[in-house]
């Protein structure tokens, strides 16, 4: 690989080429060089290779020739994007000063050139760089006390919106509090020794609890923290760390954050890792929105609602209050249609202030910025009148309402200001209203005057030299020019003429003239003046933007709680969803009891091929809280549990459903596993894997935890496989005492029944029928009457030869099973699980101690014989 910093004597360019590249080791580095960026060496390769762009080289460096590609400014951002897909960071080094700034500097003429800005996944405001239904979070990590034990500080922000928030956990809920996170970068302290995916060291000084009071006093503008919570030293190491990189990769511009959300762990339903990648809450395991129950259930019209749903969904609420606050809003949109459908059809067509107001806040806010400001915050004025003349609002709403005033003089001035479809670039200029500016104005009108007499010029000039085809034309190049066919240019360069030659083409000659030069100056006099006006308005019209940010912001949140509300309650509306109710645990004990639950996503997919869903219930309670659900393959079994633990997210989350009624008591903790056969196709270890997560459930769960365990054991032998599922069964009911839903095709776990007393049986319903198998996916109570194996096989397009064997082969083991007892005849005098015995470690037996200390191949025959002796004694 070529190696820049080895090598000798290189040119100017490249000696500044270098020394801005060792300001930016880990990243790509784009080096600005008129209208393209360019990058060089290794950089070159790496961008050519992901960007399928051509690899050339340019010039020599020690001797070998420097490979560049590059990439022109103007359309930068679409392979920006693809560069920061693709995992790579990008520094971008700009010009900063003119060729004539350059030149007047001294005698080199190599302009000086800065980093002016990390590109990086977590540091993102572009519009084409981001995704507008999903949140783009940074995260910071500190730790304090020692490594992999202790607490752990997380600051997380979308620098697109100003999100901010913090927390403390254990080390050990770092993976779940990720996962809910889902953030695009990471960073920790360097030689932090945490280890996590995405991650990026930076510097460690930056991540000290006392400079990041300081920080934050000074990005608040506040003398003390106080009014934001009580923050631990982990979470101020982290939000240091964080703002700390944000000045880094914006070069000294800080992004526009909220005050940080302090949030507390116990805050919201702990779902970890794995549960939800198996719950498929706001992705599938393939990565799709789609399939996933947020892109079931998503109605929203804005690209902020849509996200903060992705949020709500993701962090189902323990807070009742909060929760039937959100619930009194989806309801008030839910009974009142033509309220719901004006609110929507209003938000529908507000743009997204939230993200303008972040570009705007990095320096890199446009004209069409300022306008989209305008109009969003001008349609929450609107929606305020409408929604302030309702009667009976809940409380949600009267918290919200002030949110979405308060900007009118904002509104009224970005109006007045801005013509009504303001331009992304600024270049030409154009995006200040016609009437605002009187100087403006006339600037303006000095260019159009100017323009006009050229025109005039034109019509003067062909009179006065009979070419009709004389055009008075304007390039980059030559400015205002009089152009004629080359065969009628002859009378043009007689030196009477009064034109100067200036350029002979193909078919066509060029030339200038006294009175063109002139109106042409004053034109573009006018017009630059011009723009240094509409440059300096927009400078004021941004700085009058983010005097407001915060307001502005908060906004921006209560559009999006509007959306989510109404979004709920149109998807209520369209399946007939309830209203959930939560009832106190105390006296009772915990429920969980839904009639008619349905699965969003399952039934979705039903619907389009026109098959019905069959609603289930689901009855824990105190007296049974443990359900184990047995029936054959494809019976219904996963989709049972699964849409039991969805409809507990969606309840908790403050939103409507899928079923005829549900009542529930508050559930802490979410745990969904899948047995190990469903996840060969990642490759791991499966049974280990399904082991980890066993226990991981068996430490944490609580009295007030939800658990689905669908064919756990099933990664195993069956003797091994039944005996650990029946063993987790047993702890479950025992020890953890959480209402759990239980699938498996062990039918013999049906006999702890007999023992376990909160323990019930039930089974998907099936029915031969003249040998075809029909699967009801009915649940219904007792144990299935049979597995239904081989009719699955056969639905399943199994030859019938094979079939006809399996067929013999099951009767010769049934026949057996009926002399035998069956795989599980000894457990019929099985002592009662005890939790107890399982803490205690059971004494080592002295004779299996000495067997297993045997180096069998070590040993000659006359030792083996000693061996027996003493293992006789043993015995
Ligand atoms: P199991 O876990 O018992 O093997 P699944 O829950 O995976 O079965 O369901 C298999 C298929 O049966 C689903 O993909 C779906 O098409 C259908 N199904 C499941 N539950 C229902 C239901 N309640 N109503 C209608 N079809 C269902």
């Amino acid at each position: 690989t070529d190696n820049p910093a080895s090598a000798a004597a290189p040119t100017p360019m490249m000696a500044q080429y270098l020394t801005l590249k060792a300001e930016a080791q880990d990243c790509l580095l784009f080096y600005r060089m008129g209208d393209f960026f360019e990058l060089f060496f290794d950089d070159a390769k790496m961008a050519a290779a992901t960007l399928d762009i051509a690899l050339t080289s340019r010039g020599e460096h020690g001797g070998q020739p420097i490979p560049m590609c590059g990439v022109p400014v103007h359309s930068a951002e679409g392979y920006l994007a693809r560069l920061i897909k693709g995992g790579h960071r990008v520094a971008i080094a700009e010009q900063t000063e003119t060729p004539a700034q350059a030149k007047a500097r001294g005698g080199k003429t190599l302009v000086a050139r800065a980093i002016v800005r990390y590109v990086t996944a977590g540091t993102l405001t572009e519009e084409t760089l981001l995704d507008s239904r999903r949140d783009n979070m940074l995260v910071a990590l500190a730790q304090v006390g020692g490594e992999g034990s202790g607490e752990i500080g997380i600051a997380a922000a979308d620098i697109s919106t100003g999100r901010f928030e913090t927390m403390t956990c254990p080390f050990a809920d770092l993976p779940a509090e990720l996962a809910r996170l889902r953030p695009s970068e990471v960073v920790v302290a360097e030689g932090s020794g945490i280890e996590v995916a995405d991650m990026h060291p930076f510097d460690k000084a930056a991540f000290s609890s006392s400079r990041a009071e300081e920080a934050l006093k000074r990005l608040f503008g506040v003398a003390t923290l106080d009014g934001f919570g009580q923050f631990g030293r982990a979470e101020l190491a982290a939000m240091g760390g964080l703002i700390a990189y944000l000045d880094h990769a914006g070069k000294g511009t800080l992004p526009f954050l909220a005050p940080p959300l302090r949030k507390t762990s116990g805050g919201h339903v702990a779902i970890d890792a794995a549960t939800r990648e198996s719950l498929e809450i706001v992705s599938t395991t393939a990565g799709t929105r789609a399939g996933s129950l947020l892109g079931a259930i998503d109605r929203t019209v804005t690209g902020a609602g849509a996200r903060l749903l992705g949020q709500d969904l993701s962090a189902p609420l323990m807070d009742l209050a909060v929760i039937e606050a959100r619930l009194g809003l989806v309801t008030l949109f839910h009974d009142d249609a033509t309220l719901r459908d004006q609110l929507r059809g209003a938000l529908r067509a507000l743009p997204d202030i939230g993200r303008a107001l972040g570009r705007v806040a990095v320096g890199r806010g446009s004209p069409r910025d300022l306008g989209q400001l305008r109009d969003g915050l001008g349609g929450a004025r609107l929606l305020r009148e409408r929604l302030g003349r309702l009667a009976d609002v809940p409380q949600m709403l009267v918290q919200l309402l002030p949110a979405l005033d308060g900007h009118g003089a904002l509104v009224d001035a970005l109006s007045r200001a801005l013509v009504p479809a303001p331009p992304t670039e600024t270049a030409s200029g154009g995006y200040i209203a016609d009437g605002y500016d009187p100087a403006l104005d006339e600037l303006r009108r000095l260019s159009s005057d100017g323009r006009r007499a050229i025109a005039a010029l034109e019509a003067k000039y062909r009179a006065q030299t009979g070419i009709s085809a004389l055009k008075i034309r304007h390039n980059g190049v030559l400015g205002y020019h009089v152009e004629v066919p080359a065969r009628a240019a002859d009378a043009l360069m007689a030196p009477d003429s009064g034109f100067t030659h200036r350029q002979t083409l193909a078919g066509v000659v060029r030339f200038n003239s006294i009175d063109l030069h002139e109106e042409a100056g004053r034109v573009a006099q006018a017009g630059a003046h011009a723009l240094v006006a509409e440059a300096a308005h927009l400078e004021e019209l941004i700085g009058a933007v983010l005097d407001r940010k915060a307001d502005i912001a908060r906004a921006a949140d209560a559009l999006a709680r509007l959306d989510v509300a109404a979004s709920l309650a149109e998807r209520a509306a369209e399946g007939g969803w309830q209203r959930p109710h939560f009832v106190a645990a105390d006296g009772a004990g915990q429920c969980l009891d839904i009639v008619g639950g349905r699965h969003p996503v399952v039934e979705d997919a039903l619907r389009k091929d026109g098959q019905p869903f069959v609603a289930n219930d689901c009855r824990l309670n105190e007296g049974d809280r443990l359900w184990l659900v047995t029936g054959p393959n494809m019976g219904g079994k996963s989709t049972f549990l699964r849409q039991n633990a969805l409809i507990v997210i969606l309840a908790q989350a403050g939103g409507y459903v899928p079923a005829q009624a549900a009542t529930l008591t508050l559930v802490d903790r979410l745990f969904s596993r899948v047995g190990a056969s469903d996840n060969l196709a990642k490759g791991r270890s499966t049974f280990m894997v399904e082991m980890v997560e066993t226990a991981a459930i068996l430490a944490q769960a609580t009295e007030r935890s939800f658990v689905i365990l669908d064919e756990v054991g099933r990664g195993t032998s069956t003797y091994d496989g039944l005996a650990l599922a029946w063993a987790v069964v047993e702890a479950v009911h025992e020890v953890n005492r959480c209402r759990c839903l239980f699938a498996t095709h062990y039918h013999e776990l049906t006999r702890l029944a007999e023992t376990l007393l909160s323990l019930s049986l039930h089974h998907v319903r099936a029915r031969e029928w003249k040998g075809d198998l029909i699967l009801l996916h009915e649940l219904a109570e007792g144990p299935a009457d049979r597995s239904y194996g081989l009719a699955v096989a056969r639905l399943a397009g199994l030859p019938p030869a094979v079939l006809k064997r399996a067929k013999d082969v099951l009767a010769r083991l049934e026949a057996g099973k009926a002399k035998t007892g069956g795989i599980a005849a000894g457990l019929d005098d099985l002592p009662l699980f005890a939790a107890v015995a399982t803490q205690e470690e059971e004494a080592p037996d002295p004779l299996l101690a000495a067997i297993a200390a045997i180096d069998a191949d070590a040993l000659s025959p006359r030792e083996a014989l000693d061996h027996i002796y003493r293992l006789k004694q043993l015995a």
